[in-house]
């Protein structure tokens, strides 16, 4: 079986973008692959944040991932600073890593900031998984093969260079308030993301206010309707219908009928995973359980490959 990883880092709180990007995506992937999801908590110090609620977005977040579908008798989840080789091959590989490679990431210059075969990414990830592609090829090219060998090692490559796994539809979605930027747990309005913990009157004060357009009807793809476009493909995945099918159903509405149809469908689809969140923090000892056993198993992977590391790197054995 290949092996998949990916993660959301607990920066605030999860959105249908996390959720339809991410999340949604690796509970059809547990069936056909080993899959580890992590949460991603040493990245979310990356940027100014509040260490009241680090720990509490952590868990949240874990929870999610289980309320969400992801099931541990088939996934692991574990929290990233649980597996202590992560911080140690940050190390190793920083050495290794030009800083003109980090200077051309989007986010990296933004945020002055990620081995298995398949990550599953959102959009905005490809250029970091390009990184890691290349960062991988870079140190098994400088200290794998032959020269490994002579150390001892098994020689061959140290890692996987793993390939991203983007999901067709809804692989991006865009803010409420503008069309044309994604929806950011970071971003600083509330009004732009629908939270999978936001209540009801939440959800339907945020999509009543959210911005729209004043084109007759509602249609896909219109460059010049990113709103429009952006809503009808939400709706078109939580409801599980086809684009043609929306697009048929939704083309002579106003947006006040279909602000109200999504709102609709939109409560429909959160309220078992709402439901499903509270069974799961209603037991602590449970999810305690869930991120240990994850632990353990990340670990276990983890330190074959950081002690590869180190031998091709010609440290001393320890
Ligand atoms: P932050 O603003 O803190 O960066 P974020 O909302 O961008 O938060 P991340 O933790 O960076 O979330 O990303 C977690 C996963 O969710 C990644 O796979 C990412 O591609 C995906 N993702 C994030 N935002 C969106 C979005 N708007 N649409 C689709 N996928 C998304
Ligand atoms: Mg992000």
């Amino acid at each position: 079986k290949k092996r998949i990883v990916s993660g959301v880092q607990p920066t605030g709180s999860i959105h249908l973008g996390n959720y339809l990007g991410a999340i949604k995506n690796w509970v059809s992937l547990q069936d056909k692959y080993e899959t580890l999801f992590f949460i991603v908590d040493l990245h979310a110090i990356t940027l100014p944040y509040d260490v009241q609620q680090l720990s509490k977005a952590t868990r949240d977040t874990a929870a999610l991932y289980l309320a969400c579908g992801v099931d541990t008798s088939k996934a692991s989840v574990f929290v990233q600073s649980h597996v202590r080789a992560h911080v140690e091959l940050m190390w190793l590989l920083s050495s290794a890593t030009p800083i003109g490679w980090l200077n051309r990431m989007i986010q990296f210059k933004e945020k002055s900031r990620k081995a298995s075969d398949l990550v599953p990414v959102g959009e905005d990830q490809k250029q970091h998984l390009e990184l890691t592609r290349e960062l991988a090829e870079r140190v098994n090219h400088l200290y794998g093969g032959r020269k490994w060998k002579k150390l001892g090692g098994r020689g061959g490559s140290i890692f996987k260079v793993p390939e991203p796994l983007i999901p067709p539809a809804g692989a991006r979605v865009m803010s409420l308030t503008d069309g044309l930027s994604k929806m950011s747990k970071s971003a600083p309005s509330d009004q732009s993301r629908i939270n999978l913990l936001d209540s009801k009157d939440a959800i339907a004060n945020k999509i009543k206010r959210c911005k729209t357009d004043s084109f007759p009807g509602l249609e896909f793809d219109n460059a010049d309707r990113p709103e429009c476009n952006n809503l009808l493909s939400v709706y078109q995945i939580i409801t599980n219908k086809t684009k043609e099918e929306v697009a048929h159903e939704c083309q002579d509405m106003n947006w006040g009928t279909f602000k109200t149809v999504l709102t609709d469908a939109l409560i429909d689809h959160l309220h078992p995973i709402q439901t499903r969140y509270e069974e799961i923090m209603s037991d602590t000892g449970y999810l305690d359980q869930v991120l240990a056993e994850g632990a353990s198993k990340a670990a276990d992977i983890a330190d074959v490959t950081l002690s590869n590391v180190y031998q091709a790197m010609g440290f001393l054995k320890r």
